[in-house]
């Protein structure tokens, strides 16, 4: 990979700035100043050092944000707010990504990387990785709505979802606190699927997608980084 390309991915501003640095004679490959951008170099095997320090190369980001609701998770969009627009620069340069999507007023958590072949593996309907969402739904939820969902329901589209496990948290009789693991990422499917039971979620947020398990100390809104038992176990 280009040196000028390294640098900025680590941190060190635009291929401009990147570039000034380099005229500057600050940087140096294997103990040799390196002034021209287009120089090739292995980060993993080359040590390159910016000002006397050497640098730490990673080429790919991951965190974990717990989405706030009133924002969308896409990279971008006209007129709303995306979750990349939460993000300090340091990362947006990364390209990062939202790894599925949820929607607008759902919260919890949300992956968001540049690993696309991670990103397929977590998404590919044949891995079934589960997916745990906490939902307020109005209406009691009964033990028959749990046998439905076991089953497989049949949504307004006619798609039958494939088996989702339903804890009930606690209930009165308009209100239920509940948990639902399902395996796939139909459109609003948590949301359909109370429908399907002529109830309505009020409140949903998401907890856990297979490994990953959102971070309690993450207010709406926060993000960090996957810790590196956290990535290889994505892996
Ligand atoms: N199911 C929904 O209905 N909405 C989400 O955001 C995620 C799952």
């Amino acid at each position: 990979m280009r040196i000028d390309k390294v640098l900025s991915n680590s941190g060190f501003g635009s291929r401009k700035e990147v570039k000034k640095l380099l005229k500057s004679k600050f940087v140096t490959v294997n103990g040799n100043i390196t002034t021209d951008g287009k120089v090739h170099v292995d980060p993993a095997v080359d040590e390159i050092q910016v000002k006397g320090k050497k640098i730490e190369y990673k080429e790919f980001v991951y965190l974990m944000m717990n989405k706030p609701p009133g924002v969308i998770s896409a990279t971008e969009d006209e007129r709303e707010k995306t979750v990349i627009d939460l993000l300090p620069v340091k990362y947006i340069k990364f390209r990062p990504f939202p790894v599925g999507r949820l929607d607008k007023n759902t919260v919890g958590l949300l992956l968001l990387t540049n690993d696309g072949p991670l990103t397929h593996r977590v998404l590919s309907p044949k891995k079934h990785v589960e997916k745990t969402y906490f939902a307020i739904v109005d209406g009691f939820v009964t033990e028959e709505d749990r046998i439905c969902f076991e089953k497989g329901i049949q949504l307004d589209d006619g798609y039958v979802t494939k088996p989702a496990t339903l804890t009930i948290k606690s209930r009165e009789k308009h209100r239920s606190e509940i948990e639902l693991t399902i395996t796939e990422g139909k459109f609003h499917q948590v949301k359909r699927m109370f429908e399907a039971v002529n109830k309505k979620v009020v409140y949903l947020k998401r907890i856990s997608m297979g490994t990953l398990i959102l971070d309690e100390n993450l207010k709406e809104g926060e993000f960090r980084e996957l810790t590196e038992g956290e990535i290889l176990q994505l892996k």
